[in-house]
C-alpha cells in the first residue's frame, strides 16, 4: 500500500511535469540561465556571447538584441514572447545567438535576409532540443512566433520567416548548414 501510493505520487508529479511544459514558463534569469547553458553546448564553438538581462548594452529598445559579441535580453518582452507562444523564448535567444555566430565570422547579409539566418539558426537550435532536451513544440512555437512577428522589412514576412524557421529545423540541428 505504501509502495503503491508511491507509484501514484510520482505518476501525479511526472503528469504535472508533462503539463507544464505546455504552459508558458516563467522567464526568470534562472530560466534564461538554463537556456544559455543550453545554446553554449549545442553552439558554443561557434560564438560564446556574453548575455545580460534587462541592460541596454546594445539597444534602449528592451526586446532582444544581439550587438558584437554581447546579446541583450528583455525579460518582460520575453514573458509576453513565452505567453503566447510556449517556449518560444528560447527561439528569440537562438536567434540572437545566430547573429553573435554572423558577426563573430563577419557575415553581413543584405536584409531581410541577415535576420532570416538568425531565424534558420533558431529553427536548428529547435530540432536539436526537441530531440536531445524534451523540449516538445518548441519547433511549433518558434515557427508561430516568427510568422507573427514579421512584416517589417528588415526582418522579412511572416510566411519567409516561418520559412527559414523551418530551414532550419531541416537541418537537424547542425547550424553550419544555414551559413
Ligand atoms: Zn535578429
Amino acid at each position: 500500500m505504501k509502495l503503491k501510493s508511491t507509484l501514484m505520487r510520482v505518476a501525479l508529479a511526472a503528469s504535472l511535469v508533462a503539463a507544464g511544459t505546455s504552459m508558458a514558463a516563467q522567464v526568470t534569469y534562472q530560466y534564461l540561465n538554463q537556456t544559455h547553458n543550453e545554446l553554449r553546448n549545442w553552439a558554443g564553438q561557434y560564438a560564446n556571447p556574453t548575455v545580460y538581462y534587462d541592460r541596454a548594452v546594445c539597444s534602449q529598445d528592451m526586446t532582444a538584441y544581439a550587438c558584437g559579441q554581447n546579446i541583450q535580453l528583455g525579460t518582460r518582452f520575453l514573458q509576453q514572447v513565452e505567453n503566447s507562444y510556449p517556449l518560444a523564448a528560447k527561439s528569440v535567444f537562438a536567434h540572437e545567438w545566430g547573429h553573435s555566430i554572423q558577426f563573430r565570422y563577419g557575415i553581413y547579409s543584405q536584409a531581410p535576409y541577415q535576420e532570416l539566418q538568425a531565424d534558420c539558426v533558431s529553427g536548428s537550435y529547435t530540432y536539436y532540443a526537441e530531440r536531445n532536451l524534451g523540449y516538445q513544440g518548441l519547433f511549433r512555437s518558434a515557427q508561430q512566433l516568427a510568422y507573427a512577428i514579421g512584416g517589417d522589412p528588415t526582418h522579412g514576412t511572416g510566411s519567409q520567416r516561418a520559412t527559414y524557421v523551418r530551414n532550419g529545423y531541416n537541418t537537424s540541428g547542425n547550424l553550419v548548414r544555414c551559413f
